[in-house]
C-alpha cells in the first residue's frame, strides 16, 4: 500500500479510446455496478507495470476502486461492446458484453495498445437472463489459464487482477463470493463483431469496423487494395497459428463460440477450458458440450468453420460480384488446413527436438505418429514431452515408464532417434532445447479446482503458490514434484462449468 497522499488514482492509465470513438453502433455506453466491498484477491504487479501504471498506486484502495468498477479514471469512457455468435453453431443475433465492460484503451510507454476490460461488472443492456455477475472461483480460474498460457509463449488475453466485490451470487451450487476480473488484451473484436456489424445490414459500419481492425492489428494494410481481405487473410493465419499452440500444449478452450475467436489471433474467454491430462481426441471438459463439437481433437476443424463465418460478414468487401467474392473467400478459407498443418508439424518437431532433421518428410511421419501413440497408449500429454529429453540423455526409463507397453515406445522411439544426431554433447544440447518448449509445469485440473476451492473458501495460499509454478512453466525445480503430475486415477473424470 501507498502511503503517498498526492496520488490520484483516476490518472493511473492513460486512455485513447479509438472503438468509443469510431464505432459508434457497436456499443453501448454503460457504468459498472457498484461493488460494497471490493478487495484485491489477484493482481498482476509485472503486467500493471507493461501498461506503464504505478502498481503500488493501482493496489491502493482507489486503485482497486478502478479495477472493481467502482470509480471510472480519467480518460476511461466504460461502454459494453456489441457482439453476435454462433455458440454450439447456432446463431444467437445479439449477444453482446452481458456482464463485462470495455474500460478504454490504454496507450502503454512504448506505444502499444490495449483494452482494460471489467468481467463481472453488473448486467448490462445486453444481460438476457443472466445476473451480470462472475463468481470468485471462474474469475481466478481465467486469471491462472491466461498467466499459464503466457508463460507458454501462447497468445492471450491477460489478466490484471481479480477484485472481490464482497457480495454473495447466487450460482447452481449455491450462494458464492462475487468477484471482477480486470483483462487486458491488443483488442475485444472478434469474429462476432464482425457478425453483429453485417447483420445490421449497414456496409459502410462492417467497413468501419474493418478499417478500425486494420489500424489495430494490420497497420501495414491500411493502405492495400482490398483492407477487408488482407484482414482476412491474417486473422486465418494468425488462428491457424494460435489453435496449432493450443494443440502443442494439450490445451481445450471449451467454448469456442464465434464470440469467442478474436481478430487478434489471442485466446479469449476461459470458461470450461482446461489442460488434457491423458492423451485423447475426443477429450471434452465441458458439461454442455454432449455432442463433443469443442473436443480437443475438433478444435482445428471448428476454428476454420468460425472463419468461414468471418469471411460471410466480409463478402461483399471483398468483391462486389458475389461469386467472386465467395471463391476469394473459399481460397483463403482452403489455405487454412495447410496453415494449421505447417504450424503443427513445425512446433512439433520442436518439441522432439527434430527441427533440424532432413528430410523434413520423414521428420514429419514420426511427428504424425505421435498422436496415435499417445491415444493408444492413455500417455499424459505434458509428461511424455518433457520426459522425452531424458532419453536424449542416456535415460530412457521415465518416458518408457509411461507405457504399460514400453515396447510400443521403443518402436516409435527407433524412427525419432534415427532423426536425431548420435553425438552425446549435442543430444544434450537438443534435450536442453527441448526443455524450454516442452513444460514440466500446466495448471493441472485437480489443482486448478483445489486452489479454486480453497480460495473461494476463503484461502488464497494455494493460489498464490500454482499462479508462482506455472509462471515459469519450463524450468523444473525442487518441491514442485506434485505440480507435474497428472491426479490420482481414482479421482472421476474431470468436468468444468460454463454457468460462471
Ligand atoms: P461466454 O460464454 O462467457 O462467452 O458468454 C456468452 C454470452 O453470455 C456473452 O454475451 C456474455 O456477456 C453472456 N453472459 C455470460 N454470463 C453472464 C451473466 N452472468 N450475466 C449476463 N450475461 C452473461
Ligand atoms: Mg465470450
Amino acid at each position: 500500500m501507498s502511503a503517498d497522499a498526492s496520488l490520484d488514482a483516476t490518472t493511473l492509465f492513460q486512455f485513447d479510446n479509438s472503438y468509443a470513438r469510431e464505432l459508434e453502433g457497436l456499443y453501448e455506453r454503460w457504468q459498472a455496478e457498484r461493488a460494497p466491498a471490493p478487495r484485491l484477491l489477484a493482481f498482476n504487479r509485472h503486467l500493471a507495470e507493461e501498461l506503464g501504471a504505478d502498481p503500488d498506486a493501482l493496489a491502493t484502495d482507489e486503485g482497486v476502486a478502478v479495477l472493481v468498477g467502482n470509480t471510472t479514471a480519467e480518460g476511461s469512457e466504460p461502454i459494453a461492446l456489441a457482439y453476435s455468435g454462433h455458440q454450439f453453431g447456432n446463431y444467437s443475433p445479439r449477444l453482446g458484453d452481458g456482464r463485462a465492460l470495455l474500460l478504454g484503451e490504454i496507450v502503454d510507454p512504448q506505444g502499444v495498445r490495449r483494452d482494460l476490460h471489467l468481467k463481472g461488472s453488473g448486467r448490462t443492456r445486453f444481460a438476457r437472463g443472466g445476473d451480470g455477475k462472475a463468481a470468485v472461483g471462474p474469475m481466478l480460474r481465467e486469471y491462472v489459464i491466461s498467466e499459464a498460457m503466457h508463460a507458454l509463449g501462447i497468445p492471450t488475453t491477460r489478466s490484471l487482477a481479480v477484485v472481490a466485490t464482497g457480495e454473495r451470487i447466487a450460482r447452481d451450487t449455491g450462494m458464492l463470493p462475487g468477484a471482477v476480473l480486470a483483462r487486458v488484451a491488443s483488442s475485444h473484436l472478434r469474429v462476432g463483431s464482425f457478425q453483429y456489424a453485417a447483420a445490421t445490414g449497414d456496409v459502410d459500419l462492417v467497413r468501419r469496423l474493418v478499417d478500425h481492425a486494420v489500424a489495430r492489428h494490420l497497420p501495414e494494410a491500411a493502405d492495400s487494395e482490398i483492407p477487408a481481405l488482407e484482414l482476412f487473410r491474417h486473422v486465418v493465419a494468425r488462428q491457424a497459428d494460435l489453435v496449432a499452440r493450443w494443440m502443442h500444449v494439450g490445451f481445450i478452450h471449451g467454448v469456442m463460440n464465434t464470440d469467442n475467436t478474436t481478430i487478434s489471433g489471442e485466446t479469449i474467454d476461459y470458461g470450461p477450458c482446461a489442460f488434457m491430462d491423458r492423451f485423447d481426441t475426443a477429450t471434452v471438459f465441458s458439461s454442455i458440450d454432449h455432442g463433443g463439437r469443442y473436443s480437443y481433437g475438433n478444435q482445428p476443424r471448428v476454428l476454420q468453420w468460425n472463419l468461414a463465418r468471418l469471411a460471410e460478414t466480409l463478402l461483399s468487401l471483398f468483391d462486389p460480384d458475389t461469386e467472386r467474392a465467395v471463391a476469394i473467400a473459399t481460397e483463403v478459407l482452403q489455405g487454412f488446413g495447410d496453415r494449421y498443418v505447417a504450424a503443427w508439424h513445425a512446433g512439433m518437431r520442436d518439441k522432439l527436438g527434430i527441427a533440424g532433421a532432413t528430410p523434413v518428410t520423414a521428420a514429419d511421419a514420426v511427428v504424425d505418429a505421435v498422436p496415435e501413440l499417445l491415444q493408444t497408449h492413455a500417455i499424459d500429454h505434458t509428461r511424455f514431452f518433457r520426459l522425452l529429453s531424458s532419453a536424449l540423455r542416456g535415460d530412457d526409463g521415465p518416458v518408457r515408464a509411461l507405457f504399460t507397453d514400453p515396447a510400443a515406445f521403443d518402436a516409435w522411439a527407433a524412427t525419432w532417434l534415427a532423426l536425431v544426431p548420435a553425438d552425446v554433447d549435442q543430444r544434450v544440447a537438443i534435450a536442453a532445447e527441448m526443455d524450454r518448449v516442452n513444460p514440466i509445469y500446466v495448471p493441472r485440473n485437480h489443482l486448478v479446482e483445489a486452489a479454486l476451492d480453497a480460495a473461494t473458501a476463503g484461502s488464497m495460499e494455494a493460489f498464490d503458490a500454482l499462479v508462482d509454478v506455472i509462471r515459469h512453466p519450463f524450468d523444473e525445480r525442487p518441491g514442485l514434484e506434485a505440480y507435474a503430475v497428472p491426479a490420482p486415477a481414482d479421482q472421476g473424470p474431470y468436468r468444468t462449468f460454463c454457468g460462471t
